[in-house]
């Protein structure tokens, strides 16, 4: 039987303020055919250090949260041209 979608941590991270968007999808990244998850982070923030990275995917929700734990702001370029954007009412 597949793995359950876990629609309880989606609707959390989907609450979480630094969060734009979260869901599930059949991608063939979890190692059991269950569904992997997207989590794209607002502009201004990036995943732990990585430069530009501003999605987390990952297969379960351990390591999602184990990623949204090590959130960082951003100033990347594309964060930048967002925000500004934003500040413009665009
Ligand atoms: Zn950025």
């Amino acid at each position: 039987m597949a793995r359950a979608i876990a629609h309880k941590a989606l609707a959390r991270w989907n609450a979480h303020p630094r969060v734009a968007d979260a869901y599930f999808e059949y991608d063939g990244w979890a190692a059991d055919d269950g569904p992997a998850y997207w989590v794209a982070l607002v502009p201004g923030w990036g995943v732990g250090g990585e430069a530009g990275l501003h999605t987390i995917h990952e297969p379960s929700v351990r390591e999602v949260d184990a990623k949204l734990r090590d959130i960082e702001p951003c100033d990347c370029f594309n964060c930048q041209v967002q925000l500004n954007k934003q500040t413009q009412g665009a």
